[in-house]
């Protein structure tokens, strides 16, 4: 992209209002991120986009010089405005400052993020909750379809050359809505760069296949398993604040005042993670530290989200080198035995969503190492 490379798989950190919480962009830069999201309402909102035009662009305006993805505005407004009503013309939605009725096209989408100027855009789509059935499924799916086609006009019109515009696939739950959301979208794959993947629990997106709100390792895993190449959560940067280290043993949470974990964490002098090429962790920056002064010290905070930050990054690099090698399934059965204490404590879903790609957790992996042994190369068709 113009603002460098970014290899799939990717985890990218979300900096809603232009900020990282808890890093600075030199940091973010230091510690290897090469693509982050901006959300598009709250930036039009503050500070505005005469701003952002004055400053030369979102990059510019937050000093940020690796790659940036901007939603296409409407999910938010959906989920906090007071009231939106969806018409073919556009979503209308209560000014938060006037009150009035404001109008937000598929027209206006595009030109606001040409004007932020990410490297990746997305269309405006009709989105529904993940539970709505009924027709009001069907219609939202093709709306977004015709929305799509007026985001291609409009992006031809008026887009700057690097920018990459995305589909955003609907269809509620229904199997079917989905496959003709996709077909007609991949119909239009001269113009169109990604495909997300919409509509779920927030304002999912995947094409490259990006799926929008997803941050546990456990859920990442399993997406990139069933093929999706970018997510982003506030997740990881949260969850520091709140005190809570990712291991790829599982979450610690250093804050709790839980009487078992105030005695372990006191004199806990270990790292989070031993290995970790984290700045916390190679300063050895104690567990015990972080513990006395997380949710009042905000370096605690920092420290513990550029742990999470290098966790998130580290482990897309991890399973990127997997799949160059083609040990992808292996991978994953042995980050979930180190993830889970216990094989029994799999959840259902990650056991049955892996299955359907031929990935058995509960299976004893003889099979993979005595084909490949013999030179037989694992294949999941052939299983
Ligand atoms: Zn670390």
């Amino acid at each position: 992209m113009a603002h460098g490379v970014t290899w799939l798989p990717t985890f990218m950190p979300v900096a809603t209002q232009a900020a990282i919480k808890g890093l600075t962009y030199q940091q973010m830069e230091e510690l290897g991120v090469t693509l982050i999201l901006n959300n598009t309402y709250h930036l039009n909102l503050r500070p505005g986009m005469k701003v952002i035009q004055e400053a030369g662009g979102a990059h510019k305006f937050q000093g940020w010089r690796k790659n940036l993805l901007t939603d296409s505005g409407g999910f938010q407004l959906v989920s906090l405005s007071k009231f939106t009503k969806i018409t073919e013309e556009g979503a209308l939605f209560a000014s938060p400052f006037t009150g009035e009725p404001t109008l937000l096209t598929p027209e206006e989408s595009m030109s606001i993020q040409h004007t932020i100027g990410a490297d990746i855009i997305m269309q405006l789509d009709d989105v529904v909750p993940s539970l709505t059935t009924g027709p009001r499924v069907e219609e939202a799916m093709w709306r977004s379809v015709r929305w799509l086609d007026r985001c291609i006009a409009q992006h031809k019109k008026t887009g700057q050359q690097h920018q990459n515009l995305f589909a955003i696939i609907q269809g509620g739950l229904n199997e079917e809505l989905r496959r003709i959301c996709l077909n007609e979208m991949v119909k239009r794959k001269d113009s169109v760069a990604g495909y997300a993947i919409g509509g779920l629990s927030g304002g999912e997106a995947k094409g490259p296949r990006y799926s929008m709100g997803i941050g546990f390792a456990e859920d990442l895993l399993v997406c990139i398993a069933l093929g999706v190449d970018m997510a982003d959560c506030v997740f990881p940067t949260r969850t520091a604040r709140f005190g809570v280290a990712l291991t790829r043993k599982g979450a610690v949470n250093l804050h709790s005042r839980n009487a078992l974990d105030l005695k372990k964490y006191r004199y806990d002098m270990d790292v989070i993670e031993e290995d970790c090429p984290c700045p916390t962790c190679r300063v050895k920056t104690s567990k015990a530290f972080l513990h006395h002064n997380i949710g009042i010290e905000t370096a605690a905070a920092h420290a513990l989200t550029q742990h999470n930050v290098v966790f998130q990054a580290r482990l897309m690099g991890d399973v990127r080198d997997a799949i160059l090698k083609d040990e992808f399934p292996i991978f994953l059965k042995n980050f979930f035995k180190t993830y889970y204490d216990d094989f029994k404590s799999y959840p259902r879903w990650i056991v049955n969503a892996l299955r359907s790609v031929s990935v058995d957790l509960l299976e004893e992996d003889l099979s993979y190492s005595i084909l490949d042994e013999e030179g037989v190369k694992w294949d999941r068709a052939a299983k």
